[in-house]
């Protein structure tokens, strides 16, 4: 007999027979394309998730089998969220703001078999039906109730509910599947296992990181085709919370309506979706009725100091937290640590505007040419990560095993300085970097103070070349709708914040700023926008 603990795999398949168990009663909702709202409990969400794993037996899917998804945040996502890792399949979820050159080559390069797509969806599988090569492609009925011929319907597939046995799982079987969404090159692929996503459920879940528990009402913003909507969904259910998802309606008004509605306490997204929330707030004070003190964390890009203060005004409060789909992808959450809620408001909010501090489990460092920085909060260097959710490679790519350092870390590619407390701030992307004289200029210290001004709305701030500093730093600004400002006034804004060679050299208005799919800036558009740019005229 062994003396020690039980071999107990950590696997989906524990959370999913958990919540059909224990919490039948909690309620998902999900807003549909007609605008409506669907509404259920648990116990549908379990019995039909149930018997779509009866359908993809039947269909003949067999373990480590990737099945691909093409959806918004709603209710079936969720179904196939745990359906097909349960059933030993691989979740596959496929970014549908990617071209569809992109999507399809995912979609090949992973293998994937099957697809589940919405039908609101169907004009962009056409798009790709040519480039790719489904085994079968499964039509989520949502706005209307046939499919095209040839497609299989969704609810005809699992029309006949069925309590089904799970496969015995391990835990480092593969359970999802992400690309990372290409800032940096070609899509690359990471492949989560069971392990790994129940470990970041449960750091998930704690008080200091997303303090998601049974009473909260959830509404992840951020997608579920995008690293795994941060893990909430699979977080919400481990916890049997009541879900609210947006489906595809990202409008500020429609995501207010639905926090008034089911009363949300806690929704998730990058920044861009807040600064939209916020200006409706600030247009129409009185028109919403908010849960108080809901919890928005906010990722994926850096949250400004400035918005972080906007929505405390409005009882609503910010958590800002730093990841990336190499890290499953939630690794470090800010967080007041003990002591500092006595803190001057000044310093509290400089500190929230860090990236937070690392989960357990999660370690990290900051690496500089001469070896490792020290945490004095002023030196820069490449942020390295390792932990059980961190990824070890690459799906089927032998050309990045640059991006792992020789004794295990990862390498983010991310600049930061670390503080004496073990607060990660983000100074930019490593390509991003402005080197002027030999000296790091820290673009996203210079973005988030711009935005701060009350004309400015959007900032970027990128690396010019100059033939006496090597770079210097060119301001390019989208103003508010009907603002007009000068670059003496801007620079006004930024000169008591920084040193004087960190100012810009012009700033360059624009009506809008280049994004990636996920909201992210994509600067080396810009950069290549005014390549050609020179003080005092082009
Ligand atoms: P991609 O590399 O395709 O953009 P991800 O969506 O995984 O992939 O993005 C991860 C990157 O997003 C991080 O490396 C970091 O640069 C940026 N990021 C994530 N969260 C934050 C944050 N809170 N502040 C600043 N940057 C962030």
């Amino acid at each position: 007999m062994q003396a020690t603990m039980m071999d107990f795999p950590l696997t989906l398949a524990h959370i999913f027979e958990r919540a059909g168990r224990l919490f039948p009663e909690s309620e998902i909702v999900s807003r549909m394309p007609d605008k409506s709202l669907h509404r259920y409990k648990y116990a549908d969400f379990y019995s039909r998730a149930q018997a779509l794993i009866a359908a993809l037996r039947k269909l003949g899917l067999k373990r480590g089998e990737r099945v691909a998804t093409l959806m918004w945040n709603h209710h079936v996502h969720l179904e196939a969220y745990f359906a097909i890792p349960c059933m030993g399949g691989v979740l596959h979820t496929l970014n549908l703001r990617l071209s569809p050159d992109d999507i399809a080559y995912i979609a090949n390069h992973a293998q994937d078999r099957f697809l589940i797509v919405d039908d609101v969806l169907l004009p962009l599988y056409d798009k790709i039906r040519a480039n790719t090569n489904f085994e079968k492609v499964i039509v989520v009925p949502l706005s209307r109730s046939s499919v095209p011929a040839g497609l299989e319907n969704y609810e005809t597939l699992i029309s006949r509910p069925r309590p089904v046995r799970l496969p015995r799982l391990k835990e480092e079987d593969p359970a999802g599947m992400c690309y990372s969404s290409g800032t940096t090159g070609r899509p690359k692929g990471v492949v989560y296992t069971h392990r790994a996503l129940v470990l970041h459920s449960l750091a998930s879940a704690l008080p200091d990181v997303m303090g998601i528990g049974n009473s909260d009402t959830v509404t992840p913003v951020v997608p579920m085709f995008h690293v795994n909507a941060w893990g909430i969904p699979f977080t919400a259910v481990m916890v049997g919370a009541k879900l609210a998802f947006p489906g595809p309606h990202l409008g500020a008004a429609s995501l207010l309506d639905l926090y008034q509605s089911e009363q949300v306490t806690l929704t998730a997204g990058v920044p861009t979706i807040w600064a939209g929330i916020l200006q409706a707030l600030d247009h129409e004070p009185s028109r919403w009725k908010l849960s108080a003190g809901m919890r928005m964390v906010v990722g994926g890009a850096a949250a400004p100091e400035s918005m972080i203060r906007a929505f405390d005004k409005f009882g609503l409060r910010v958590i800002h937290g730093w990841g990336m789909t190499e890290t499953t992808p939630v690794a470090a959450v800010n967080y007041l640590k003990r002591g500092l809620e006595s803190a001057v408001a000044d310093e509290q909010y400089a500190l929230r505007a860090k990236q937070g501090v690392p989960l357990p489990f999660v370690e990290v460092r900051a690496m500089t040419g001469q070896g490792e920085a020290p945490w004095n909060g002023t030196t820069m260097g490449e942020l390295e990560v390792r932990g059980p959710w961190v990824a070890a490679g690459y799906h089927d790519l032998d050309s990045e095993l640059d991006k792992w350092s020789e004794d295990g870390w990862f390498r983010t590619g991310d600049v930061v300085t670390i503080d004496a407390r073990g607060y990660i701030k983000i100074t930019d992307r490593i390509k991003d970097l402005v080197k002027s004289g030999g000296e790091w200029i820290s673009s996203v210290d210079l973005e988030n103070a711009l935005v701060g001004h009350p004309k400015v709305a959007e900032a970027a701030v990128i690396a010019v070349s100059d033939p006496k500093w090597g770079e210097r730093p060119l301001a390019v600004v989208v103003l508010k709708p009907g603002q007009s400002a000068t670059q003496d006034e801007l620079r006004g804004h930024l000169a008591p914040k920084f040193a004087k060679f960190w100012l810009p050299d012009a700033f360059e208005f624009v009506a809008e700023i280049p994004r990636t799919s996920t909201g992210k800036m994509l600067k080396a558009k810009l950069r290549e926008q005014f390549k050609d740019w020179k003080p005092g005229g082009r």
